[in-house]
């Protein structure tokens, strides 16, 4: 008999048999309450009846039709329901499974339209596991060791978190900044600098939100140097953060966006966009795979985006996510940093909140930001953990979640923290 792998360490003993809006229920029928969406991704809920049906109807039609050798329909018309939300200008997308080969594809675009062989990324930035967006990953060293020689030519520069340097925002950004003008002075000139590579929001590396300087420093940077911005909106895209993108908050002008999670309600599928200009100048052949594009996932992705339009879902994403804010500082005021330590912040955008913990002395407190988070398991309430040592909890709740939901949510955290 074999089993799953110990390195997949589970963060909670559900075992999920279904689910329904932002509810899982386990064998006994039990039901726990998702704030996770299974890392950001059912954003319109555990099967949604018109993502479903949807999938469901493409089965039955077709499951599979490789884009290098045929079009498809959900493949065509998907690309054109993206072209309305994308920014101006990014009218050339590129499909495949999951983040992680997405942000490879970015980077590979990058490396080739350019003809130069660096990637700047930044500090406590998550990219993905697999070799090249590992080597652009710097959230916790788990993604990064043991296996190296990692992809060469990733150049790292300070990402503006002020409450790991405790600055203000603006001495922060200029810290930033400065060294990312030094970096580009000396360790990767812009000649040899394909790309700056970056998330809105830092995900894995704490839910820490960029802004608007910081965006505009790079996009200045990029535009001085002939360098090419990828804006990774991996987790922060398709109105995660309470607008569509996350870079919308900050005035962000991607030359590269990267999507996953929220595009396809739990179906595998990814994608990159540019310019048909910019895309243009991937050498042939160089993109690609079996399952990008999938039919089946981009049916379920088009009965995503009607959703997210129909229920107003990043519009529900603002308003419940200032109302989970607002009842994640109140609990927090009850628990400020002391001698025992206590909760450092509260912090992130629309529905993607981080809360961190520290110790007295203001370190990072994974230890007890997983007892809070097991508590929350036991009382039927399913978070996440991140950053460096796993010191802050997260909340990521689908983003049909109701004001009643939000309340329940904050009622099960009061009494597990
Ligand atoms: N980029 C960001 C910002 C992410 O948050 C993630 C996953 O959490 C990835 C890339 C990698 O995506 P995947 O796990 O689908 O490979």
């Amino acid at each position: 008999m074999s089993a799953l792998s110990p390195v997949l360490k589970q963060a909670t003993p559900v075992l999920a048999e279904r689910g329904e809006g932002v509810h899982l229920y386990d064998e006994s029928g039990q039901a726990h309450l998702d704030f996770t969406a299974g890392i950001g991704v059912t954003s319109t809920g555990h099967c949604h009846p018109k993502v479903v049906a949807a999938a469901q109807e493409q089965v039955g039609k077709l499951i599979h039709g490789q884009y290098t050798t045929v079009m498809h329909k959900p493949l065509r018309t998907l690309s054109e329901r993206l072209g309305e939300v994308l920014p101006n200008g990014l009218d050339s997308l590129f499909f495949v499974n999951s983040g992680s080969e997405a942000v490879e594809a970015a980077m590979r675009l990058a490396k080739q339209a350019t003809g130069r062989p660096n990637i700047v990324a930044f500090q406590g930035g998550f990219h993905g596991r697999t070799l090249a967006a590992a080597s652009m990953t710097t959230s916790a060293t788990k993604f990064r060791s043991g296996y190296g020689p990692l992809m060469s030519g990733v150049a790292l520069a300070p990402f503006p978190n002020c409450f790991y340097y405790g600055w203000d925002e603006e001495t922060a950004t200029k810290f930033a900044l400065r060294e990312l003008d030094q970096l580009l002075a000396t360790v990767t000139t812009p000649a040899d600098t394909a790309a700056f590579i970056v998330e809105p929001v830092l995900g894995e590396g704490g839910y820490v939100p960029a802004n608007t300087a910081f965006l505009r420093g790079l996009r200045e940077r990029a535009d001085r140097h002939g360098i090419l911005l990828i804006i990774d909106e991996v987790q922060t895209g398709f109105g995660r953060t309470g607008k569509f993108w996350g870079h919308d908050h900050f005035d962000g002008k991607p030359d590269i966006i990267v999507t996953a999670k929220g595009l396809a309600s739990g179906f595998p599928l990814s994608a990159i966009a540019a310019s048909k200009e910019l895309m243009a100048r991937a050498w042939p052949g160089s993109q690609g795979g079996t399952y990008g594009g999938n039919a089946v996932a981009c049916a379920a992705a088009i009965a995503t985006l009607d959703v997210i339009q129909e229920e107003k879902l990043v519009e529900n994403s603002a308003e419940r996510g200032e109302q989970l804010f607002a009842g994640l500082r109140e609990v927090a005021e009850s628990y400020p940093v002391g001698g025992q330590g206590g909760i450092g912040d509260v912090r992130g955008l629309g529905l993607m909140a981080g809360i961190e913990f520290v110790t007295g002395d203001g370190s990072p407190d994974g230890a007890t930001a997983a007892r809070v988070h097991a508590a929350a398991s036991e009382r039927r309430l399913l978070l996440l953990t991140c950053g460096t040592q796993g010191q802050v909890v997260r909340m990521i709740p689908p983003l049909v979640v109701n004001g009643e939901e939000i309340d329940e949510g904050l009622r099960l955290w009061r009494e597990s923290v």
